[in-house]
């Protein structure tokens, strides 16, 4: 079967917020020669579950949230995960991890807590996740990065999760206006793709949040 998302990142269906999209803000990431935000930003407080998007095998885990520089790595403490078909997840600005290198998990399992650390321009605790494709990323964007957002709307949509979310009138509200949210972004994104195809500036000084 295809690489897929089968489940939520953060408690769902109460908490399923998107508090960045990916491509957004493209004038302050273009200062990391990226044409946007890398990833998506889900709503995530301090200490809350995070979960696997999709089955695979633990790859790589940063316990400290440290570069072996000593700085700051900008995701912070993170998990990353290897699917299948050659796609890989970050979940990124971690309290701390409850998984283990090497380790097979399915989706929806628990792999850590959120928190707030690395560079985060907010400084509001929440989960970044990116998502990346091996061995070819998605044109305009560097580092095998590839937009997250059409696997969101196929797992939004599909059978196991709409009965989840029609359970209560507050979800099909969300799930609406998760739908209409990333609607608006469309156009946005259309733009941001134009974009990518150009050459962007400067030297990126630091990692991108
Ligand atoms: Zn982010």
């Amino acid at each position: 079967m295809a690489f897929e998302f089968t489940h939520w990142p953060t408690e769902f269906p109460g908490r399923a917020y998107i508090t960045q999209t990916f491509g957004a803000n493209p004038a302050y990431y273009g200062k990391f020669k990226l044409p946007g935000h890398e990833g998506i930003d889900f709503h995530a407080p301090s200490g809350s579950p995070v979960f696997a998007l999709a089955k695979g095998t633990v790859r790589d885990i940063n316990h400290t949230g440290l570069l072996p520089s000593g700085a700051t790595h900008a995701y912070g403490v993170f998990v990353r995960i290897d699917h299948e078909d050659g796609y890989q997840t970050t979940y990124a600005h971690l309290e701390r991890p409850l998984v283990v290198v090497g380790e097979w998990v399915l989706g929806g399992q628990l792999i850590g807590l959120a928190d707030n650390t690395g560079n985060i321009k907010s400084g509001d605790s929440h989960l970044h996740v990116t998502l990346k494709r091996f061995p070819t990323g998605q044109p305009g964007w560097k580092s095998n990065i590839v937009d997250p957002r059409p696997f969101l709307e196929q797992l939004l949509t599909s059978p196991g999760v709409r009965r989840l979310m029609t359970e209560s009138v507050d979800d099909v509200q969300q799930l609406r206006y998760l739908v209409e949210y990333w609607e608006k972004q469309a156009a946005n994104y259309r733009d941001l793709y134009l974009r990518a195809s150009k050459p962007t500036s400067p030297t990126p000084d630091r990692k991108p949040v």
